[in-house]
């Protein structure tokens, strides 16, 4: 049995023509033999709006929240009817929508009661999104000849507790995918499944994070010992930059689990940080491809990336990044001194991205949260403390800059103009970050990407097409 992953993003499932593109897509892998277990995300836009609506009704602006519930039930009946014309099927569908909006709806009265917000009903909340999107497009699905069998994903992908940012348990997810996946799929049925939404051992729902789909493909790909996970999206691949903030960024056709988990955990968006870990547990491929432009053959992550002439692969911007300053004249280098500093972010649960010393300061950079100003006070009693936001971290990852002399002072030559904080060269060897003002991180991506990206290796990355790109725009 060749069985695929096939995790479907927010775009792929947008509307009806989107999920007609996928069902086609999905079709024909069936059509060529494989067994595809797909996984799709909410329709685009539908958790942020959920989120939308749960922060409303805890200000307890009940109207406004329901008004939002009001708005997404259109949208969710819209195209499930576009999509399903066999009567009885379409009305039992629209009668399931009905009533996850309508059980939405008692939450969100609740919540505008209570106001208070907690990560669990948070969580809660944004489940429908993946609730509804899977029942829609299994039914879809099934419509254009496709034996599809909705699977809850809640009953699948087991996790700890961390309501918002769960963190699955391996060995309960294996059981029940052998439980409920492998059988549909030994019947020859392809099992529909939503992603990012999970649940506790107490059977509570809860999520994976914001982006959390890719993962759930990757752990449900893990679990089955998949012969390939595939991740579709709206762009070509993983791109040597965001194509929305270079618009010439190339797509690189093979990279190493090493280097896309860097890129992931750095920011790119394309793939959630932890998505890459199930892959190479199993030393399954990760493939990215696009579903809007099915024929190319987007980018193959696996584990030993091919030598490329070109240093760098690909950069990625982290925004929303708060720089934390502590100067401690004296005690810096003590005994034990950096521990207690790191038990103060761990009690706050805030991992540290990097960190640079000097004799007398350490300067860590960290998500912008809220719960920085607790944490600068309980740095205070070890030293001085400062803090400022608005800062991005820019990060060129490639496999290539082992062992190059000289990468350091072309970066540096290509961002002059810009003003840099913070400097690292990972322990991994295969990134090189820095640290600046978020206003100036578009401007730096395409000062680096135009110097390090303008000979492009045409083994690695796909040169034809920005070739194609840049005609058809002049
Ligand atoms: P999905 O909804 O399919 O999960 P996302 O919006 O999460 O899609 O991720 C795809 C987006 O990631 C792209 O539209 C692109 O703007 C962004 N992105 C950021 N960095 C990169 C990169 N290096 N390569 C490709 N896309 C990137
Ligand atoms: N729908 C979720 C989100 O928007 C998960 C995902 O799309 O990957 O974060
Ligand atoms: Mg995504």
């Amino acid at each position: 049995m060749s069985l695929v992953v096939m995790k479907f993003g927010g775009t792929s499932v947008e509307d009806s023509a989107a999920i007609e593109r996928t069902a086609a897509i999905v079709a024909g892998r069936v059509a060529t033999g494989k067994s595809p277990v797909v996984v799709v995300s909410a329709m685009a836009k539908v958790t942020d709006q959920l989120l939308r609506a749960a922060a409303a009704a805890s200000q307890g602006d009940r109207a406004g929240a329901l008004a939002i519930s009001s708005r997404l039930r259109a949208r969710h009946r819209d195209t499930a009817a576009e999509l399903v014309q066999d009567k009885t099927a379409r009305a039992a569908l629209i009668q399931l929508i009905d009533e996850h909006f309508d059980a939405l709806d008692e939450v969100l009265r609740g919540l505008s009661a209570i106001l208070e917000l907690t990560p669990r009903i948070s969580d809660l909340i944004v489940s429908y999104g993946e609730r509804l999107s899977s029942c829609i497009v299994a039914d879809a699905f099934r419509e254009r000849g496709i034996d599809a069998a909705h699977a809850d994903a809640r009953e699948i992908v087991i996790t700890d507790s961390e309501f918002q940012k769960a963190a699955p348990l391996d060995a309960a997810i294996d059981k029940r995918a052998a439980e409920i996946l492998v059988p549909l799929v030994a019947q020859g049925k392809v099992p529909v499944m939503g992603g990012f939404i999970a649940s506790n051992e107490a059977g509570v729902t809860t999520t994976l994070g914001r982006g959390g789909s890719d993962y759930t493909g990757a752990l449900v790909g893990g679990a089955l010992n998949a012969e390939t996970i595939e991740i579709w999206t709206d762009v070509d691949g993983i791109m040597t930059a965001d194509p929305r903030v270079c618009r010439d960024a190339l797509r690189v056709k093979e990279i190493s689990f090493e280097e896309a988990a860097e890129l992931a955990y750095f920011g790119a968006k394309v793939l959630h940080p932890a998505t890459i870990l199930p892959a190479v547990k199993k030393n399954i491929p990760v493939l990215v491809l696009n579903s809007r432009n099915p024929s190319c053959e987007g980018t193959r992550i696996i584990s030993v990336a091919p030598h490329c002439r070109s240093p760098f692969k690909s950069i990625a911007v982290k925004k929303k990044l708060s720089i934390i300053d502590i100067v401690a004249s004296r005690m810096l280098m003590s005994h034990g001194y950096m521990s207690k500093v790191f038990a103060v972010f761990d009690k706050h649960k805030c991992p540290v991205d990097m960190v640079s010393t000097s004799e007398v300061s350490v300067s860590l950079t960290v998500d912008s949260n809220a719960s920085l100003p607790q944490i600068a006070d309980d740095l205070s009693a070890l030293a001085d403390v400062t803090y400022e936001g608005k800062k991005a971290l820019v990060c060129m990852v490639g496999e290539d800059i082992r062992g190059q002399n000289g990468i350091a002072a072309q970066v540096f030559a290509a961002i002059r103009h810009i003003n840099v904080r913070m400097i690292s060269q990972g322990a991994s060897e295969i990134n090189m970050s820095f640290m600046i003002e978020e206003d100036d991180a578009d401007e730096a991506v395409r000062s680096l990407h135009a110097a390090f990206f303008r000979d492009p290796d045409p083994a690695i990355f796909d040169v034809e097409a920005r070739k194609q790109l840049l005609a058809s725009s002049s």
